[in-house]
This record gives structure tokens, C-alpha cells and sequence, in this order.
């Protein structure tokens, strides 16, 4: 039996209600001022050193072990989504039009309380461990701004753990996958331009919309026809805009969308694709077809000897969970961007339940998840942190 699920349970009540005040009053990327402000009040009440400032509103806290040379990082994010929640919950969103919609809430909740049990053992801790909380994880590049400010420098922690309540899965699953787990993100934006001029005098012009029209059904052929059917990607377009009426032909088209890719080579070879079709049936419409790219998140792809040595302390300590060990998802998450410097492992932990109306996927407004999994989630961080510590450096 593991002392920190006993210690995580003890503190439930406490890690429920902090996460209540939290989803209270989500804040947005690099907004989290009120927030980071509460979590390092618990951190700092709980005896646990604190960092604050870093990436605008992040927090370092570090708990000083009395043994070892080993280094461990955790990482939890703070920010919420410009969601107008409709869960009707009594500790529902005070900020009109912002909402904790995708768990963050619950992550720092369960964050205070791993830091709150390594602090309380950390006479017998064997290394050390910096708890870190992240702002802006929704697309707007918190980590690699914490990166870019050195939180892993001085020293270079020797792994890295973290995780997503996941309502795609039941309460009672874990996924523990080796390699690629979560995808690359990418958004791009096609601009289509041609001449534009009267709808009734098309020999005058050169139309953008029907250019973009031939653009938009070649790229859905890259992933069936220039992919391995064993390689993976996703290309979706999300919005096409040109033109303002029935009768006249614009001057250009805006098309957006994102690409969700689990390798590097891969990805390259899309981008590459994706330029050849749009400058090349520009080119032969008449038009001008430009591609922009920027990145979300590179993928999560987990260090295999960490993810093994995960799913033993989780199989040893947590027998009644059912480990998956396959599962992916064309989610993005930017813990890809630490994953890049330091091996680690990022678990999606099963906050789904549908006997208690938690039924509702990431980002909905009436999204909220199976609260027992918080303590759950805080004992298994601190469980497989010690673990790793033990075993590190990890080869
Ligand atoms: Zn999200
Ligand atoms: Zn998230």
C-alpha cells in the first residue's frame, strides 16, 4: 500500500474544494494573476518554497530532498478556455465568458496536494523535485516560454511527469503509453489571390473561390494518397473565407485550418505537400496560393524506460487500475516542448463517468469531470516521482 494514496485520499476534501475555488475563477493564458497568486498562498501555507514570475504568471515550487543527486520535475497548467460555461454547477464560473472547460482546474488542485505530500516527506525524499505550474497551455506557448526563462536549467531535472484528467476515459483507466501519445499541432493559413471583378463577366477575372475550391479537395488527398496507410496524420480546415456578395468575384480567399501529425518526418513531408498543391494549382488557375505555418505543439512522445518504470509503480501500487497502454489521441498539448529537452512521461488519467453526468468531452461549456480522481491523480504524481527519483539517472 502506498502512503500517498492514503495521504491523497485524507486530503480530498481540501484538493475538491481548492479546485472549486479555482474553477470559480478561471483566468486566460498569461492572465492567471489571481491564480498563480492562490496556488502559491496553499504551496507557501504548506511549508513548500515558491518561484514566482516566471513566464509571466508561472510558479516554481521546489521541495529540497535530504538525499541523492536526483532531479525530478512536475508540471501542472493553469489556464482556462473564452468558453461561456453551462454547467449550471454551484461553484460554477464567476468571469462571464471564461471557463475552466478542459481540467486545469483540477490539475493544480491535485498539483498543490503532490507538492503539499513530497514537502511533508521530504526529510526522506531521494532527490529533489520542482513542481512547476504553467500559464497558457491552450495554443498561446506557455511552455516554451518557461522553457525559454530556464525552468530546466540549474539544474536540468533528470525526468519529467505529467498529466490530463481525461474524460475520453472512464474513472478507473490510466493511459501509460511509450512513444508518441499526443499529436503535433500545427495552424495554417492558405491565401488564394486572384483578380476579382463582375460575377456576370468571369472572362474579366481571375476567381479566387474557385481556385481555393480545387485547393481544399487536393489537400484531402495527401493523407490517402501520398501517406503509408501505417503513418498518421490529420489535415482539417476549419474556415474559408472570400467575397461579399452574390454577383462579385473577390480578390482573394482565406482558408485556416490545423494539422495533427505524431512524427517529425511525417509532418515535414505534409508541409511539403501541402505547399506543392497550393502554389501549383494556384499557378495553373492564374492565382497566387501562399501557405503560413505556425506551430501549436510538437507531439508528446514518451520516453519508453520512463513509461515502463510509471506503469510498474502504477500497476504495483494501484492494482484496481485498468492500464492502457495503447491508447492516442490527435489532441494537442504543449508538454511536447519539455519532452523535446528532458525523457518523461505524460499520463491521461480517466475522469469520465457517466453514472455521475460526466459525460461531456474537453472544451464543451458543460464539461466538468469525476472529481475522486483528483486524489487518485495526486498519489500516483507523487508515487511515480519517488520512483523515478530511486531509479535515477535512468538508463
Ligand atoms: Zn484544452
Ligand atoms: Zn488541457
Amino acid at each position: 500500500m502506498s502512503p500517498f494514496k492514503e495521504r491523497a485520499k485524507e486530503m480530498a476534501d481540501q484538493t475538491i474544494s481548492l479546485r472549486r475555488t479555482l474553477h470559480q475563477n478561471p483566468e486566460l493564458g498569461f492572465k492567471e494573476f489571481k491564480t498563480s497568486n492562490l496556488v502559491s498562498e496553499f504551496l507557501e501555507e504548506y511549508g513548500v518554497k515558491v518561484r514566482r514570475g516566471l513566464a509571466v504568471t508561472g510558479l516554481v515550487a521546489e521541495i529540497e530532498g535530504q538525499s541523492g543527486e536526483a532531479n525530478g520535475m512536475l508540471r501542472f497548467d493553469m489556464d482556462a478556455l473564452p468558453i461561456h460555461e453551462e454547467t449550471g454547477l454551484e461553484f460554477a464560473s464567476k468571469t462571464s465568458g471564461v471557463m475552466h472547460a478542459c481540467g486545469h482546474d483540477g490539475h493544480m488542485a491535485a498539483g498543490v496536494s503532490v507538492a503539499r505530500m513530497l514537502q511533508e516527506q521530504h526529510a526522506s525524499l531521494p532527490g529533489n523535485v520542482k513542481c512547476i505550474f504553467q500559464p497558457a497551455e491552450e495554443g498561446d506557448g506557455g511552455a516554451k516560454k518557461m522553457i525559454e526563462e530556464g525552468v530546466l536549467k540549474n539544474p536540468k531535472p533528470d525526468f519529467i511527469l505529467g498529466f490530463h484528467l481525461w474524460n475520453e476515459k472512464p474513472t478507473g483507466t490510466i493511459c501509460i503509453k511509450s512513444g508518441p501519445l499526443m499529436a503535433a499541432g500545427d495552424t495554417f493559413e492558405i491565401r488564394v489571390s486572384g483578380k476579382g471583378g463582375h460575377g456576370g463577366l468571369p472572362q474579366q477575372t481571375i476567381d479566387p473561390i474557385v481556385c481555393a475550391a480545387q485547393i481544399v479537395t487536393a489537400l484531402q488527398t495527401i493523407v490517402s494518397r501520398n501517406l503509408s496507410p501505417f503513418d498518421q496524420a490529420v489535415l482539417s480546415l476549419g474556415s474559408i473565407h472570400g467575397g461579399t456578395t452574390f454577383n462579385v468575384i473577390p480578390d482573394e480567399v482565406k482558408v485556416k485550418g490545423t494539422l495533427r501529425t505524431f512524427d517529425k518526418l511525417i509532418r515535414e513531408k505534409m508541409l511539403e505537400r501541402m505547399k506543392e498543391i497550393i502554389q501549383g494549382t494556384a499557378t495553373a488557375m492564374g492565382c497566387r496560393g501562399e501557405l503560413t505555418v505556425s506551430e501549436i505543439a510538437p507531439a508528446v512522445i514518451n520516453d519508453a524506460r520512463i513509461a515502463q518504470r510509471v506503469k510498474a509503480a502504477v500497476a504495483g501500487k494501484y492494482p484496481e487500475l485498468m492500464i492502457d497502454e495503447s491508447y492516442q489521441t490527435s489532441v494537442s498539448e504543449d508538454f511536447g516542448y519539455y519532452l523535446e529537452d528532458v525523457p518523461g512521461c505524460y499520463l491521461l488519467i480517466g475522469s469520465g463517468n457517466a453514472a455521475k453526468g460526466k459525460i461531456y468531452s474537453h472544451h464543451h461549456p458543460r464539461f466538468d469531470f469525476d472529481e475522486d480522481v483528483l486524489s487518485l491523480a495526486a498519489g500516483i504524481l507523487a508515487d511515480c516521482c519517488i520512483a523515478l527519483l530511486r531509479e535515477s539517472p535512468i538508463d
